[in-house]
Protein backbone atom coordinates (compact mmCIF):
# COMPACT_ATOMS: atom_id res chain seq x y z
CA UNK A 1 0.00 0.00 0.00
CA UNK A 2 1.39 2.94 -1.38
CA UNK A 3 1.08 6.16 1.46
CA UNK A 4 1.08 9.54 -0.96
CA UNK A 5 0.11 11.65 2.02
CA UNK A 6 0.12 11.70 5.44
CA UNK A 7 -0.69 14.70 8.04
CA UNK A 8 -1.15 15.15 11.51
CA UNK A 9 -4.87 16.57 11.97
CA UNK A 10 -6.18 17.35 15.66
CA UNK A 11 -5.62 16.59 19.31
CA UNK A 12 -9.58 16.64 19.56
CA UNK A 13 -10.48 16.41 23.10
CA UNK A 14 -14.07 17.69 22.80
CA UNK A 15 -16.87 16.00 20.61
CA UNK A 16 -17.50 19.59 18.20
CA UNK A 17 -13.54 18.91 17.33
CA UNK A 18 -14.01 15.36 15.68
CA UNK A 19 -13.18 15.62 11.51
CA UNK A 20 -16.34 16.09 9.85
CA UNK A 21 -15.75 15.09 6.16
CA UNK A 22 -16.85 11.69 6.81
CA UNK A 23 -13.75 9.73 5.85
CA UNK A 24 -13.41 6.28 7.21
CA UNK A 25 -11.90 5.85 10.84
CA UNK A 26 -9.42 3.25 11.95
CA UNK A 27 -8.82 3.24 16.02
CA UNK A 28 -5.89 2.28 17.79
CA UNK A 29 -5.78 1.40 21.12
CA UNK A 30 -3.55 -0.97 23.65
CA UNK A 31 -1.68 0.07 27.01
CA UNK A 32 0.88 2.77 27.06
CA UNK A 33 4.06 1.55 26.07
CA UNK A 34 2.87 -1.14 24.15
CA UNK A 35 3.90 0.25 20.34
CA UNK A 36 0.94 1.93 18.90
CA UNK A 37 3.06 5.44 18.22
CA UNK A 38 5.71 3.16 16.19
CA UNK A 39 2.98 1.30 14.36
CA UNK A 40 1.32 3.70 13.12
CA UNK A 41 4.56 5.39 11.74
CA UNK A 42 5.84 2.04 10.47
CA UNK A 43 2.21 2.01 8.61
CA UNK A 44 2.76 5.13 7.14
CA UNK A 45 6.79 4.98 6.15
CA UNK A 46 7.26 8.34 8.22
CA UNK A 47 10.15 8.23 10.81
CA UNK A 48 7.95 10.20 13.85
CA UNK A 49 4.54 11.58 12.56
CA UNK A 50 3.03 9.89 15.61
CA UNK A 51 4.56 11.07 18.68
CA UNK A 52 4.54 8.52 21.66
CA UNK A 53 1.44 8.65 23.40
CA UNK A 54 2.60 7.71 26.31
CA UNK A 55 2.62 11.09 28.23
CA UNK A 56 1.10 11.46 31.15
CA UNK A 57 -1.33 14.38 30.90
CA UNK A 58 -2.33 13.79 27.56
CA UNK A 59 -4.58 11.22 28.24
CA UNK A 60 -7.64 12.50 27.20
CA UNK A 61 -6.84 13.41 23.27
CA UNK A 62 -7.99 11.65 20.34
CA UNK A 63 -5.19 11.92 17.63
CA UNK A 64 -6.21 12.17 14.24
CA UNK A 65 -3.87 11.22 11.70
CA UNK A 66 -5.40 11.59 7.66
CA UNK A 67 -3.65 8.99 5.68
CA UNK A 68 -4.27 9.41 1.48
CA UNK A 69 -6.77 11.43 1.72
CA UNK A 70 -8.64 8.32 2.34
CA UNK A 71 -9.10 7.41 6.08
CA UNK A 72 -8.24 8.64 9.25
CA UNK A 73 -5.66 6.64 12.07
CA UNK A 74 -7.37 7.92 15.45
CA UNK A 75 -4.96 6.93 17.97
CA UNK A 76 -6.47 7.02 21.48
CA UNK A 77 -4.66 7.63 24.92
CA UNK A 78 -2.64 4.51 26.33
CA UNK A 79 -4.48 3.28 28.97
CA UNK A 80 -2.63 1.45 31.88
CA UNK A 81 -0.72 4.77 32.87
CA UNK A 82 0.72 4.24 36.37
CA UNK A 83 0.98 7.84 37.37
CA UNK A 84 -3.01 8.70 36.29
CA UNK A 85 -5.32 9.26 38.74
CA UNK A 86 -8.52 7.80 39.46
CA UNK A 87 -10.46 10.85 37.72
CA UNK A 88 -8.65 10.71 35.05
CA UNK A 89 -9.07 7.32 34.43
CA UNK A 90 -12.64 7.54 34.46
CA UNK A 91 -12.62 10.87 32.08
CA UNK A 92 -10.65 8.76 30.02
CA UNK A 93 -13.49 6.08 30.07
CA UNK A 94 -16.26 7.84 29.13
CA UNK A 95 -14.34 9.71 26.23
CA UNK A 96 -13.78 6.82 24.57
CA UNK A 97 -16.85 5.00 25.49
CA UNK A 98 -18.56 7.98 23.61
CA UNK A 99 -16.50 7.83 20.75
CA UNK A 100 -17.17 3.99 20.36
CA UNK A 101 -21.11 4.49 21.08
CA UNK A 102 -21.57 7.39 18.47
CA UNK A 103 -18.74 7.40 16.21
CA UNK A 104 -20.46 6.30 12.59
CA UNK A 105 -17.34 6.69 11.00
CA UNK A 106 -15.34 4.46 13.26
CA UNK A 107 -15.12 0.74 10.81
CA UNK A 108 -12.57 -0.54 12.95
CA UNK A 109 -10.71 -1.10 15.78
CA UNK A 110 -7.15 -2.31 16.23
CA UNK A 111 -6.44 -3.62 19.82
CA UNK A 112 -2.52 -3.51 19.90
CA UNK A 113 -1.29 -6.01 22.20
CA UNK A 114 2.78 -6.87 22.74
CA UNK A 115 2.76 -10.61 21.82
CA UNK A 116 5.23 -11.25 24.53
CA UNK A 117 2.66 -10.82 27.63
CA UNK A 118 -0.66 -11.73 28.21
CA UNK A 119 -3.64 -8.91 27.68
CA UNK A 120 -4.31 -6.81 30.40
CA UNK A 121 -7.45 -6.49 32.25
CA UNK A 122 -7.72 -3.31 30.47
CA UNK A 123 -7.13 -4.89 27.36
CA UNK A 124 -9.92 -7.36 28.29
CA UNK A 125 -12.26 -4.39 29.00
CA UNK A 126 -11.91 -2.65 26.03
CA UNK A 127 -12.29 -5.85 23.99
CA UNK A 128 -15.55 -6.18 25.73
CA UNK A 129 -16.86 -2.63 24.91
CA UNK A 130 -15.90 -2.96 21.49
CA UNK A 131 -18.34 -6.35 21.31
CA UNK A 132 -21.32 -4.86 23.35
CA UNK A 133 -21.14 -2.13 20.59
CA UNK A 134 -20.80 -4.22 17.64
CA UNK A 135 -17.25 -2.54 16.60
CA UNK A 136 -15.65 -5.08 14.10
CA UNK A 137 -12.05 -5.47 15.89
CA UNK A 138 -8.44 -5.96 14.79
CA UNK A 139 -5.96 -8.04 17.21
CA UNK A 140 -2.29 -7.05 16.58
CA UNK A 141 -0.03 -8.67 18.28
CA UNK A 142 3.14 -6.22 17.87
CA UNK A 143 6.76 -6.68 18.88
CA UNK A 144 7.12 -10.38 16.95
CA UNK A 145 10.64 -9.61 16.41
CA UNK A 146 10.69 -9.99 20.34
CA UNK A 147 10.61 -13.62 20.23
CA UNK A 148 11.40 -16.39 17.84
CA UNK A 149 9.19 -17.41 15.06
CA UNK A 150 8.99 -20.95 16.37
CA UNK A 151 6.85 -19.37 19.72
CA UNK A 152 4.36 -17.18 17.17
CA UNK A 153 1.54 -19.68 17.02
CA UNK A 154 1.76 -19.83 20.87
CA UNK A 155 1.74 -16.37 21.83
CA UNK A 156 -1.07 -15.79 19.96
CA UNK A 157 -3.48 -18.06 20.85
CA UNK A 158 -2.27 -17.11 24.61
CA UNK A 159 -3.51 -13.53 23.78
CA UNK A 160 -6.72 -15.06 22.01
CA UNK A 161 -7.78 -17.33 24.36
CA UNK A 162 -7.13 -14.32 27.66
CA UNK A 163 -9.31 -11.69 25.77
CA UNK A 164 -11.88 -14.61 24.99
CA UNK A 165 -11.63 -13.59 20.92
CA UNK A 166 -14.32 -14.23 18.28
CA UNK A 167 -12.38 -17.24 15.83
CA UNK A 168 -13.66 -14.54 13.41
CA UNK A 169 -11.54 -11.77 14.70
CA UNK A 170 -8.61 -10.77 12.39
CA UNK A 171 -5.47 -11.27 14.17
CA UNK A 172 -2.10 -9.34 12.28
CA UNK A 173 1.10 -10.50 13.75
CA UNK A 174 2.89 -7.07 13.58
CA UNK A 175 6.90 -5.62 14.35
CA UNK A 176 7.77 -2.09 14.02
CA UNK A 177 11.31 -3.18 13.59
CA UNK A 178 10.92 -5.29 10.37
CA UNK A 179 7.94 -4.29 9.09
CA UNK A 180 6.53 -7.76 9.33
CA UNK A 181 2.64 -7.63 9.43
CA UNK A 182 2.43 -4.53 7.38
CA UNK A 183 0.93 -5.59 4.26
CA UNK A 184 -1.47 -7.86 6.20
CA UNK A 185 -2.58 -4.97 8.60
CA UNK A 186 -3.55 -2.87 5.60
CA UNK A 187 -5.25 -5.57 3.68
CA UNK A 188 -7.64 -5.96 7.02
CA UNK A 189 -7.95 -1.92 7.22
CA UNK A 190 -8.50 -1.93 3.51
CA UNK A 191 -11.42 -4.47 3.44
CA UNK A 192 -13.40 -2.40 6.14
CA UNK A 193 -12.47 1.07 5.07
CA UNK A 194 -14.20 -0.14 1.20
CA UNK A 195 -17.38 -1.16 2.63
P1 LIG B 1 3.33 3.72 22.63
O1 LIG B 1 3.45 4.31 23.98
O2 LIG B 1 2.33 2.62 22.59
O3 LIG B 1 3.11 4.72 21.53
O4 LIG B 1 4.72 2.97 22.33
P2 LIG B 1 5.97 3.39 21.42
O5 LIG B 1 5.63 3.28 19.99
O6 LIG B 1 6.51 4.68 21.90
O7 LIG B 1 6.98 2.18 21.75
C1 LIG B 1 7.41 1.90 23.07
C2 LIG B 1 8.78 1.24 23.02
O8 LIG B 1 8.72 -0.02 22.38
C3 LIG B 1 9.81 2.05 22.25
O9 LIG B 1 11.05 1.91 22.89
C4 LIG B 1 9.84 1.38 20.88
O10 LIG B 1 11.07 1.52 20.21
C5 LIG B 1 9.58 -0.07 21.24
N1 LIG B 1 8.89 -0.79 20.16
C6 LIG B 1 7.69 -0.46 19.60
N2 LIG B 1 7.32 -1.35 18.67
C7 LIG B 1 8.31 -2.28 18.61
C8 LIG B 1 8.51 -3.49 17.82
O11 LIG B 1 7.70 -3.89 16.98
N3 LIG B 1 9.65 -4.20 18.08
C9 LIG B 1 10.57 -3.80 19.00
N4 LIG B 1 11.65 -4.58 19.19
N5 LIG B 1 10.41 -2.69 19.76
C10 LIG B 1 9.29 -1.93 19.57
Amino acid sequence: YKITAAEFVISAVRPEQLPEDALPEIALAGRSNVGKSSLINKMIQRKALARTSSQPGKTQQLNYYRINEQLYFVDFPGYGYAKVSKVQREKWGQIIEAYIRDRKQLKLLLLIIDIRHPPTKDDCLMYEWLKHHGIPVCIVATKSDKIPRGKWDKHVKMVKETLQAESTDPVVLFSSETGNGREDLWDVIRRVSAK
